[in-house]
C-alpha cells in the first residue's frame, strides 16, 4: 500500500467513527441549550410596559453579583425580576461606593422603591432643616446617613439587583436573611444597620 493510499484509509476510519445526528443526538443538544437559555434568562431585568420606568433606570440588567470586594461572584438561577416582582430579595448598590445593602419585599418591588424615595425625601429635609432628632423618625435613618457621608452627593444614588426569590414570606425573610451574612451587607462594611426579622414574619406567616 502507497503512503497515500494508507492516509486514505486512516481518513476513512476516522471519518466512519462520526456518525450522522439521530434523534436521540437533537433531543439531547435541544434539552441542554434551552437550559442555556433559561440560566441566560433568569435575573434583574427592566420591564418592557412602562416606557420610561424610573425604578427600571436603576435595575441592573445582570444575572451575577457579588461580595463587596468583589471576591466571590454568585448567579441569580430563581427566576426573572422586574420593578413588577414580588416576593424577591434585593440588592441596593450605592453607586458612589460600592457599599451593599439587602433586603426582601413581598409586595411590587416598585412600591418598595417609592417608599424608600418617599422616606429618603423625609430624612433629606430633616437633614437639611437640621431637625433630625426632633420629633417622628424616619424610618432607616441610617441607611440614609450614609447618602450625606463625604463623597457622596445627598442623592439616593443606587442600582437595584434582584437577586434571590420565595414563594412565602417566611422563606423570603430567610433568604434575605442568608444574603445579608453570605455577602457580610452589614454595616460598616455594607449598609443593613440590622438583620432580616425572621421571626416576626414566620408569626405573621402563620396568622395569613
Ligand atoms: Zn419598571
Ligand atoms: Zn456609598
Amino acid at each position: 500500500m502507497t503512503n497515500t493510499a494508507r492516509r486514505l484509509v486512516e481518513v476513512k476510519i476516522i471519518l466512519s467513527f462520526c456518525r450522522a445526528k439521530n434523534l436521540k443526538d437533537t433531543l439531547v443538544r435541544s434539552t441542554i441549550s434551552s437550559n442555556v437559555e433559561e440560566r441566560v434568562e433568569n435575573g434583574s431585568f427592566k420591564c418592557n410596559g412602562r416606557k420610561s420606568c424610573q425604578i427600571c433606570s436603576v435595575i441592573k440588567k445582570e444575572n451575577t453579583f457579588s461580595h463587596l470586594d468583589n471576591s466571590k461572584v454568585f448567579h441569580n438561577f430563581t427566576g426573572r425580576y422586574n420593578c413588577s416582582s414580588e416576593n424577591v430579595v434585593y440588592m441596593l448598590q450605592c453607586t458612589c461606593c460600592d457599599k451593599k445593602y439587602i433586603g426582601s419585599t413581598k409586595t411590587k418591588f416598585r412600591q418598595r422603591f417609592n417608599t424608600y424615595k418617599s422616606y429618603f425625601r423625609a430624612y433629606a429635609k430633616k437633614q437639611q432643616e437640621g431637625t433630625l432628632g426632633v420629633g417622628k423618625q424616619i424610618p432607616q435613618a441610617s441607611f440614609f446617613s450614609h447618602f450625606f457621608e463625604a463623597g457622596h452627593n445627598g442623592k439616593l444614588t443606587v442600582s437595584v439587583s434582584f437577586i434571590d426569590g420565595a414563594s412565602n414570606i417566611y422563606n423570603l425573610r430567610r433568604r434575605e436573611l442568608f444574603w445579608q451574612y453570605k455577602l457580610r451587607t452589614f454595616m460598616p462594611r455594607g449598609l443593613n444597620d440590622r438583620a432580616a426579622d425572621v421571626e416576626l414574619d414566620m408569626f405573621a406567616c402563620g396568622t395569613k
